[in-house]
C-alpha cells in the first residue's frame, strides 16, 4: 500500500526552512541537525528517529498501540496516545479506540459498532460488537 504523504507543515521544521535560530535545532536522540533532516518541532526528534520509534512502539515516546510518536500523550496515558485510550473509562484498547473512540466494553455498552462507529445498540449486542450491516459484510468476506 502506497503511503500518502501527509502535509503537516506546522509540526515539522523542514531543512529548507531551517534558517536562523531553527538551524541550531537538532534531534535529541541521534543529534542530526535541522538543516539535514526534518525535525519534529515540539519534541526535537528527527524524521528518521520518529520512524524507528514508531516501528518499535516502545510506549515511552511512541504509542504502544498504534506507534504514533506523541511523547506528551504517551506520558500522560501511560504508554498510549489519546486515540488509543477509551474516552469514557480511560482504558487502553488500540483496536477498538481507533475505530470508535471507546474500548471494547464501553463500545458495547453504548452500542457502537466497532467497524463503522454507528450507534445501533440491539444490533451490536447481537453481533458481538458489530452493527447488522458490518456483520453481514464481514461474514461475506
Ligand atoms: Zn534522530
Ligand atoms: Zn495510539
Ligand atoms: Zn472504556
Ligand atoms: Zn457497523
Amino acid at each position: 500500500m502506497a503511503k500518502q504523504k501527509k502535509r503537516r507543515g506546522s509540526k515539522w521544521i523542514k531543512p529548507t526552512r531551517a534558517t536562523g535560530r531553527k538551524k541550531e535545532r537538532y534531534c535529541r536522540i541521534c543529534g542530526t541537525t535541522a538543516s539535514q533532516v526534518r525535525i519534529m518541532k515540539h519534541e526535537n526528534i528527527c524524521e528518521l528517529c520518529v520512524r524507528e520509534l514508531s516501528r518499535q512502539k516502545g510506549g515511552k515516546l511512541a504509542c504502544k498501540g498504534c506507534g504514533k510518536v506523541v511523547p506528551k500523550q504517551v506520558r500522560k496515558y501511560k504508554g498510549y496516545c489519546k486515540d488509543c485510550i477509551c474516552r469514557v473509562c480511560g482504558k487502553p484498547d488500540p483496536e477498538y479506540c481507533q475505530k470508535t473512540g471507546f474500548c471494547r466494553e464501553c463500545s458495547k455498552e453504548m452500542g457502537i459498532c466497532r467497524v463503522c462507529g454507528k450507534e445501533a445498540m440491539a444490533q451490536v449486542e447481537k453481533n458481538d460488537g458489530l452493527c447488522d450491516a458490518c456483520a453481514k459484510k464481514l461474514r461475506r468476506h
